[in-house]
């Protein structure tokens, strides 16, 4: 036998004593005591009342009495159902819950058990629902409490979680819990036997089963908007003023001008200072046509032409004065207008 195989039957040994030791639900018998002492009570003070003529409270106490007495009836009934002898649970016996933690290791892609920690974990293959690639998911058993509320977790290797929750990492997954909905009665059942091949089964057709009426998250609504000019997710998404693009905050312009919204081929820059802006705050320069913005614009005009003209002007106030000596420009002389 090898060592891994020794693990196996150790294994199967301690599940199979501890489900076999498991104790079934039993009714407290001391309830009953509580309920008809409350009967006898009210019963003494209503005969008390009755014997002085005390109408209102006679009356009250009747009332009582009928609601102690309804309560110790149910009371009586559950007390008298967990009299019955229970259905006792078959726990398969060690060596078949050996040869079910052998078989696991056939139809799981990875099986880990770990004595020390006292989990199974079965690694299921990739998990892809509707074309929707969601990983391989681990199934975590917890030994100790195989017969109690969260006897196991699901979790994501490989997570790709749903935008509008993290949390959710598979249409049925929420925080590692897996919504059983119709498998939670076989769940148990395999749990409570000691089952472990069909429990691991079961949860894993579970995975691989889209329900969309019980789902966290519906896989049409899985991926959010996804921009469209770097195609990344768009968690909260821009649209473009101008073509109607959805884009993400990596990828939108802002009008320095208007506050505009622009993606990246609507987008148009001043050609002086080359900040965005939308084309309705552009306007071309009246000499040379470049869109230049509003800062950017002196009398109609780019900074470039706006010089040269300013030049020219220099030039052509200087040139009586100057008589016949021509001088080119007027560059590096300041022109005080009057
Ligand atoms: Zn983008
Ligand atoms: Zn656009
Ligand atoms: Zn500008
Ligand atoms: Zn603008
Ligand atoms: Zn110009």
């Amino acid at each position: 036998m090898t060592d891994r195989n020794k693990t196996l039957l150790r294994t199967a040994v301690r599940i199979h004593d501890q489900l076999a030791r498991s104790p079934t639900q039993s009714v407290s018998i001391g309830l009953l005591d509580v309920a008809s002492d409350i009967c006898l009570d009210v019963a003494r003070r209503l005969r008390k009342a009755e014997a002085r003529n005390w109408q209102a409270a006679t009356d009250k106490l009747r009332c009582d009495l009928a609601s102690s007495l309804d309560q110790l009836r149910e009371c009586a009934a559950d007390v008298r159902r967990s009299l019955d002898p229970a259905p006792t649970p078959i726990v398969l016996p060690a060596p078949q819950i050996y040869h079910d933690l052998l078989a696991l290791h056939q139809e799981f892609h990875a099986v880990e058990i770990d004595l020390r920690q006292r989990k199974i974990t079965c690694q299921t293959a990739p998990i892809e629902l509707d074309d929707l690639y969601l990983g391989p998911f681990n199934i975590i058993l917890s030994l100790d409490v195989m017969c109690d509320g969260d006897p196991y977790q699901v979790v994501a290797i490989d997570p790709f979680p749903a935008d509008a929750n993290s949390n959710v990492t598979h249409p049925h997954v929420e925080g590692d819990r897996l919504c059983e909905g119709d498998a939670r009665a076989p769940i148990q059942r395999a749990l409570r036997q000691g089952r472990l091949f069909d429990f691991f089964l079961i949860v894993r057709q579970t995975l691989e089963t889209y329900n969309p009426g019980s789902a966290y998250v519906d896989l049409e609504e899985w991926t959010g908007p996804r921009c469209e000019d770097c195609d990344g997710r768009a968690a909260d998404p821009f649209t473009c003023q101008g073509c109607s693009a959805t884009l993400c905050d990596e990828c939108v312009f802002e009008c320095v001008g208007c506050n505009a919204i622009a993606c990246g081929a609507c987008k148009t820059i001043c050609e002086a200072c080359h900040e965005p802006y939308c084309s309705e705050c552009l306007t071309p320069c009246r000499t040379c046509k470049t869109s230049i913005c509003e800062e950017c614009s002196t009398n109609g005009q780019c900074p470039d032409c706006d010089r040269k003209e300013e030049a020219d002007q220099t030039a052509t106030a200087e040139q009586p004065t100057a008589g016949a000596a021509v001088q080119p420009h007027g560059v590096g002389e300041a022109h005080l207008p009057a």
